[in-house]
């Protein structure tokens, strides 16, 4: 079968071409239109052969925009071979796009005067690889970052570890910071406390020693100025004494002038210092030595007990000292009236007092007293019996006149025998003043009820004055043991006095009440009262109030009152307001 090889046919040339793997086609002119594509080339495109002819722009519309157009209209025009390997294009297969990858080669084919007859273009399909090596290399890729991330996270790791290990660290230091931080703080506050106490301590310190300065530089000038005080005082002191000296000379040429005698006792040792004249009053030798019971053993029986007491009360502290008592001289046994009076000092130790005074012999007083009260005695008594028959004529004549039925002559007489009462009543008080002063009255005691007595008497002054209305309300009823009349006396004083000291018309009240084991008897007014300077003398001898000169009185019915109740053991004392009026109190023990 030997044939003459033959030219092959444009057909029949493409038939060998598209035995070929290599995708082949050959485009002429600037517009790369497809002379020719063998079926590999048209598999790449994903199209048939009707795009023969066709520019490849047209062919391949997907390819606009892409580089290849402008690289083949460059290869034709410049007779270039560009070539690529591995290049990406986008091209439209059975209606999708994708992207493929290709080596490929566009060679300018030329004449023999080097002009470009067509280009020739050769393709091989590399995306399979392509796409496998970019795998490849992605999954080598993704395997080298995960290898790094893991050294990077290892990293990271330690280096967080690390960070904690240090961030503990620091906590650690934080805190011990604080820590020592705050004891810092405290040892710093402690400081400047004691820094601030010890500057207060300072100050007051300082401020004390400027006052102690202060005080000390006063003292000093207080010293100075008590040093010359001091000078001054004594050589006042000196004159002083000097003047002591001289009034004791004078006091003691007094005592001598005046006949005193002079004595101190020390109230705990009951030492009893006596000057000469003082024994010679007692009747003791000058040589002597006189206690005080030697001396009290000379007062006679009658007065020692009260002269006793009254010592001793002065002795402790208790009132003044100024009393009369007669005693009978130790040697001469003379009768002598003598005044004492003393005064208590208390010595500057506290420990003892000092009971000094002056005894003074008054015997010639209490002669001439004596002198008097028999007088007065006497006359009073001289003057009682005429006026007893005073009374008996009146009484007589009063009861004629009542048969004679002479109301004028009645009246006359009730007037008379008011007065010549009111005599008796006055002779009376003078009679018992002179009974009383020369010893010679005594107590006549019986049982009585004092109720029925206080009626009589009110009974009695009711009838003497009928301008003031007497009231007696709820009685005691006590039968006492009294002197009845001299009780009588009393009570009737009281209620002359308030009708003599309260304007007509006033009420006088009399009470009865028992206190404390006694009865105590009040007669009340609502007259001219007394002024508290005069109370505590209303109840000695023959004292009146100054004002008083125009209602008559001689002083001596409260003296004789109290007189007479202080034999009673009881007590008589006045509460008054001037100008409100007065109430006279008595009391009497219910055992005597
Ligand atoms: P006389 O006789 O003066 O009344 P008394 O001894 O009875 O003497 O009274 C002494 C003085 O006391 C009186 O002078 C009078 O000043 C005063 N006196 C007594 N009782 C009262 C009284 N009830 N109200 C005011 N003064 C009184």
């Amino acid at each position: 079968m030997d044939h003459k090889p033959a030219l092959l046919s444009e057909s029949e040339l493409i038939e060998v071409f598209n035995y070929t793997k290599t995708a082949t086609a050959v485009h002429i002119g600037e517009e790369a239109i497809i002379q020719m594509a063998n079926d590999a080339m048209l598999q790449i495109w994903g199209k048939d052969r009707s795009v023969i002819g066709k520019s490849l722009g047209d062919a391949l519309p997907e390819l606009v925009g892409q580089p290849f157009i402008e690289m083949f209209a460059r290869v034709w025009r410049d007779g270039l071979t560009l070539s690529g390997s591995d290049t990406p294009a986008d091209l439209e297969v059975d209606g999708e796009v994708k992207t493929y990858y290709f080596n490929f080669e566009y060679r300018a084919i030329k004449n023999a005067e080097g002009q470009t007859i067509c280009v020739l273009h050769t393709a091989v399909d590399v995306t399979e690889q392509v796409v496998n090596r970019q795998a490849l290399e992605k999954a080598y890729l993704q395997e080298q970052l995960l290898i790094r991330e893991q050294a990077i996270n290892e990293e990271l790791a330690s280096a967080n570890e690390e960070l904690n290990a240090i961030n503990e660290e620091l906590a650690q230091s934080q805190e011990e910071l604080v820590s020592t931080n705050e004891q810092l703080e405290k040892r710093i506050q402690n400081r400047v406390r004691e820094l601030y106490q010890s500057e207060l301590k300072f100050r007051a310190l300082s401020d004390e020693l400027a006052a102690i300065n202060e005080e000390m530089t006063a003292s000093n000038e207080e010293l100075m100025a008590s040093n010359e005080e001091l000078l001054v005082a004594q050589e006042r002191l000196q004159i002083t004494f000097e003047h002591l000296e001289d009034r004791e000379i004078a006091l003691r040429l007094a005592i001598e002038a005046a006949n005193f005698g002079t004595w101190h006792i020390h109230s705990v040792t009951r030492k009893f210092i006596t000057s000469a004249r003082l024994k010679e009053l007692f009747g003791f030798y000058e040589y002597e030595d006189v206690t005080i019971e030697d001396a009290l053993a000379q007062v006679t029986d009658e007065y020692r007990p009260y002269v006793a007491e009254k010592l001793e009360s002065v002795l402790s502290g208790d009132g003044n000292y100024d009393v009369t008592y007669p005693v009978i001289g130790f040697h001469d046994q003379k009768l002598r009236w003598l005044r004492a009076m003393g005064n208590l000092k208390s010595d500057k130790s506290g420990e003892f007092s000092s009971f000094t005074g002056v005894v003074m012999d008054i015997s010639e007083l209490k002669k001439d007293d004596e002198r008097k009260n028999d007088f007065i005695g006497m006359v009073s008594h001289e003057l009682k019996t005429p006026l007893t028959s005073l009374n008996g004529y009146i009484q007589i004549l009063q009861l004629s006149a009542k048969k004679a039925d002479n109301p004028f002559m009645i009246s006359a007489l009730d007037k008379a025998n008011k007065q010549v009462r009111k005599m008796t009543s006055m002779i009376n008080g003078f009679l018992n003043i002179s009974r009383l002063e020369s010893g010679k009255i005594v107590l006549n005691k019986s049982a009585f009820r004092l109720d029925e007595l206080l009626e009589s008497v009110i009974e009695e002054a009711s009838l003497l004055d009928a301008s003031h209305h007497i009231s007696y309300a709820d009685p005691v009823q006590i039968e006492i043991y009294a002197d009845q009349d001299k009780i009588a006396n009393v009570i009737s004083n009281l209620l002359s006095n308030a009708v003599k000291y309260s304007p007509e018309n006033k009420d006088i009240q009399v009470r009865s009440v028992f206190v404390n084991g006694t009865v105590q008897i009040s007669v009340t007014d609502y007259g001219m009262g007394i002024q508290a300077s005069d109370i505590e003398k209303l109840f000695e001898r023959y004292y009146r109030v100054e004002n008083n000169n125009t209602i008559s009185g001689f002083g001596i019915g409260l003296y004789l009152s109290a007189e007479i109740i202080a034999r009673h053991n009881g007590k008589i004392w006045v509460e008054s307001q001037l100008n409100e009026g007065s109430t006279f109190y008595f009391t009497l023990p219910l055992n005597t």
